[in-house]
């Protein structure tokens, strides 16, 4: 290669060098890449959250650009900052609701008047549970101050929802984060659209008396809970405590402390309890012996999981299900004190449960190369805080799940050099993420997967990147490997970045039509690339 061509070439750039004439920014790590666009950057906060950083970024620079990002997208829309808020949030597509509250407590403080309308309009979409309702307090602490509107927004929340819910609410938790029902209630005054809400308004500012708890069972539904929570703190027998349950569905937090501690409680609750606190549970119910081989309840607890309906409707996420699945396998807890038997009928309605919790998906039928960057950045923070769940381990889930439902898949793993991952479609996921764990750290050369395919003879309609986009190792960038690979094969072949950290940078071209950026563990992802992926 001649002297001058080696120096200076639109066609092959080295990754410490951003291609000429393009926008490419510098990212955290030597390299060049693009910057995503506002729009993306709030997603990818909503989706994947900042408060474990990066390899690269601090949690209080990664939270900062976020938030920074946001700011703009307050600035240039408002209003569709707040619907992009609710969507993602009221599907269930984050791993946790948080950023969400976090987006939405910053609309209602530093919003124009429109925006803020708008986000106080949508509290009770996003902040659905009473423990929503106090971190988004928290939140909006930090932006304005408790002005009428404000008051008014959480006053709404208290109004507007059905009784019977709100007591609920009320008896599960009481108080979060140093704000209760009562600091609430104090500070936003609402008015009681029902003489039901009176009550309980007033229970939870002030209590019952005696003479009002001596009113047996109290006819109104909503009432019926307190009535039934109150009864519970002064039970003196597992008995009393299960015909409460029975008949007054109290949930589990309601349940004095002391009575969890019995097998037969957690039975009568098994059948009622809600798909997420059956997740956080699982450990403690086969420690107890509620779960075992073969058993009933066992039963009873594998057809709850496999029920997409119940896990949709309840906006179970993919992530808690891998959580509950990485813990339980185990069979101890992170502290060490709890330990059981992991029954393998559980771990494998785990592993259905996973793939049940994304949005359908139609197979595109293309032939598509996985390519999971496993170079030793994809191995540091959490994704949506989660432990354990690190971007490495994340992208061989997200893997599996376009696996599983295609039919021409090669996965593939790089970092300096291609990797071999030892995963197959066919495997458990947890058997995919402890094979991924293991592999050594390297440096990052996200063109890899697009030069292997050309040496190695390899047709592909699409490649998929799960990556943090912090390359800088090779000599070519990726867009300008698929470049070739589309020009010496003669397929125009597309390439979807999946980013896997809330940073700011992709590899992905925005100028390439054939080029699409999504979100990590969104669960609306998969649907979205094989639409993209599908499409001619
Ligand atoms: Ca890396």
């Amino acid at each position: 290669m001649s002297k001058l061509r080696q120096l200076f070439s639109t066609r092959q750039t080295p990754q410490n060098q951003s291609i000429p004439g393009s926008s490419q920014v510098a990212n955290s790590a030597g390299g060049y890449a693009w910057a995503v666009d506002d729009w993306m950057q709030l997603d990818r906060f909503l989706v994947l959250g900042s408060e474990s950083g990066t390899y690269y970024i601090r949690p209080q620079k990664l939270t900062r650009d976020n938030a920074e990002a946001v700011l703009r997208c307050l600035a240039a829309d408002g209003r569709r900052l707040v619907a992009r808020v609710v969507e993602i949030s009221e599907h269930g597509r984050a791993p946790k609701n948080d950023p969400a509250l976090f987006v939405l407590a910053m609309a209602a403080g530093l919003g124009d008047e429109v925006t803020r309308k708008a986000a106080l309009a949508a509290l009770p979409q996003v902040a659905r549970t009473g423990t929503h309702l106090f971190h988004f307090m928290e939140f909006v602490e930090g932006f304005r101050g408790w002005g009428r509107a404000l008051r008014r927004g959480v006053a709404n929340w208290y109004a507007g929802m059905d009784a019977e819910r709100l007591a609920y609410q009320a008896v599960k938790y009481q108080q979060r984060d140093g704000w209760s029902h009562r600091d609430a209630l104090r500070l936003a005054h609402p008015q009681a659209p029902t003489d039901m809400h009176n009550r309980l308004f007033h229970w939870m500012t002030q209590g019952w008396n005696e003479a009002e708890l001596a009113e047996l069972p109290p006819e109104m539904p909503a009432l019926k809970t307190i009535w039934a929570f109150e009864q519970a703190k002064r039970a003196t027998s597992e008995g009393v405590i299960q015909k409460l349950i029975e008949v007054y569905n109290l949930p589990w937090e309601a349940i004095p402390a002391q009575w969890l501690a019995s097998a037969d409680v957690w039975r009568t609750l098994l059948p009622r309890l809600p798909l997420t606190a059956l997740l956080r549970n699982l450990a403690r119910l086969t420690a107890n012996g509620v779960l075992t081989p073969l058993g009933p309840e066992t039963q009873l607890v594998t057809e709850r999981l496999a029920d997409a309906s119940q896990l949709n409707r309840a906006r179970i996420h993919p992530v808690a299900v891998l959580a509950a699945l990485m813990t339980y396998r185990q069979g101890k807890g992170a502290r060490g004190s709890l330990t059981w038997n992991p029954v393998t009928e559980i771990v494998d309605a785990l592993d259905m449960a996973f793939y049940r919790t994304f949005q359908n998906v139609t197979p595109t039928g293309k032939r598509l190369v996985l390519a999971l960057d496993v170079s030793g950045s994809m191995s540091m923070g959490m994704v949506a805080g989660v432990p354990g769940l690190t971007p490495r381990v994340a992208s061989a889930a997200m893997a599996l799940v376009t696996a599983a439902t295609e039919r021409d898949v090669t996965v593939v793993g790089f970092s300096h050099q291609m990797v071999r991952l030892g995963i197959s479609p066919r495997q458990r996921l947890d058997d995919a993420v402890q094979a991924v764990s293991g592999l050594p750290f390297g440096a990052t050369d996200c063109a890899l997967p697009m030069v292997w395919a050309l040496e190695n003879g390899i047709a592909a309609d699409a490649f998929v990147v799960y990556t943090d986009s912090e390359t800088w190792y090779g000599q070519i960038h990726p867009v300008q490997a698929l470049q070739t690979y589309r020009q010496r094969t003669g397929i125009p072949a597309k390439l979807v970045v999946v980013g896997m950290v809330a940073n700011g940078f992709s590899i992905a071209d925005p100028q390439d039509a054939g080029m699409l950026d999504v979100v990590g563990f969104d669960t609306a992802v998969p649907a979205l690339m094989s639409d993209f992926i599908g499409r001619e």
